[in-house]
């Protein structure tokens, strides 16, 4: 059977685009060839994720992030962290300006209405389109500058925000960092539901994931979320946050980073090829939800391949995110059923689309 296409939950493409300097557009062995040398980032070199090679895996439609953080206190960190949140704005700012330019190039479709929605899927499911349908969502909060912001960015067409990123944040706690929300938090938090946006519950520290699912009405996912059960940490989700995520009707999407697949996993020193880690073990994270649930209405794929690593962190049996396919294949040789297939690879996410822009 082939697979159905697939819609990614987690692609930091513009984050990729501006400061790693990869020309998207190319193919996968240039984009490779032209960071030869290059050691200012791990993953240089070994990028999965490039727009032929999404189309290739038929990913037609994907979650696509503006992102920037703000803490003081790191220091000077060229682009990863900036010193003010006006900084981090235009940094989203720009993102957004390559996501519209590559709009008007013909490479992807902007999608923020219910209307584009139906029309993009009716077209990957007929084969009419080429074009990668994204929508828009903001990993971190840093970059408001205040919670008012947030109706500009959504009149740009942003339709999903994840409070937090990595440590404390000035909205939410992230990951390896503990603590509830600040007041600005739960401000944004009633600004998202008054405009109808979908809360990302992905790196919100414990404490913030409890508050936050308490306060916020709204439609929840975790767009690239893997299983505490299975890898020990909080970056991922327990059982109990499972349940209470199944309880809203929420969606989780499977990580391939190999962090957060293997609970032996050193960044920098394992290597997938070594410890035989496969597309398998992301299987294994699915299946853990699904036996929780007892249905498949709550998986998909959030990849994050193109999140600050590379092949040299991803599943040795995985050379592109085009590779995706096998994990179709993989649930297929379980005895998932068609219908089974197509929740995970795009149902159980546009369901939640299909509810937030309506
Ligand atoms: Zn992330």
């Amino acid at each position: 059977m082939t697979p159905p296409f697939f819609l990614d939950a987690h692609l930091d493409l513009a984050l990729n685009a501006l400061e790693w300097n990869r020309d998207l557009t190319r193919p996968i062995t240039e984009i490779r060839a032209a960071e030869t040398g290059l050691r200012d980032k791990a993953g240089r070199g070994r990028g999965t994720v490039c727009l032929p090679e999404m189309r290739r895996g038929r990913v037609g439609l994907a979650v696509v992030t503006q992102l920037a953080r703000v803490n003081r206190n790191e220091g000077v960190n060229p682009v990863a962290v900036w010193q003010s949140p006006t900084q981090a704005w235009a940094m989203t700012q720009g993102q957004l300006a390559w996501y519209r330019a590559m709009e008007e190039a013909g490479e992807i479709k902007m999608i923020a209405t219910k209307a584009d929605l139906e029309k993009h899927v009716e077209h990957w499911k007929n084969g009419q389109t080429s074009v990668i349908g994204c929508i828009l969502s903001l990993e971190g909060a840093d970059s408001l500058i205040t919670p008012g912001h947030l109706e500009m960015a959504y009149a740009q067409g942003l339709r999903a925000v994840g409070p937090a990123h990595y440590g404390p944040g000035r909205y939410a706690q992230g990951t390896a960092s503990t603590g509830g929300l600040p007041p600005l938090g739960r401000e944004l938090l009633a600004e998202m539901d008054r405009l109808g946006m979908i809360l990302d519950v992905t790196h919100l520290s414990d404490d913030c994931f409890w508050e936050a699912l308490k306060i916020f009405a709204g439609p929840v996912w975790a767009s690239h979320s893997n299983c505490r059960a299975l890898v020990p940490g909080q970056r991922q989700l327990s059982d109990d946050q499972i349940r209470a995520l199944l309880e809203r009707d929420a969606v989780i999407g499977a990580a391939l980073d190999c962090w957060m697949l293997a609970p032996d996993w050193v960044q920098g020193q394992t290597s997938s090829e070594e410890r035989g880690l496969r597309l398998g073990a992301v299987v294994e994270h699915i299946d853990h939800i699904c036996q929780i649930a007892g249905n498949t209405r709550h998986v998909g794929l959030g990849s994050d391949l193109d999140g600050g690593f590379g092949r040299e962190q991803s599943p040795c049996d995985l050379d592109t995110i085009a590779d995706v396919g096998h994990l179709h294949d993989l649930l297929q040789a379980r005895g998932w059923s068609e219908q089974d297939l197509k929740n995970f690879a795009h149902g159980n996410f546009l369901r939640i689309l299909r509810r937030a822009l309506a």
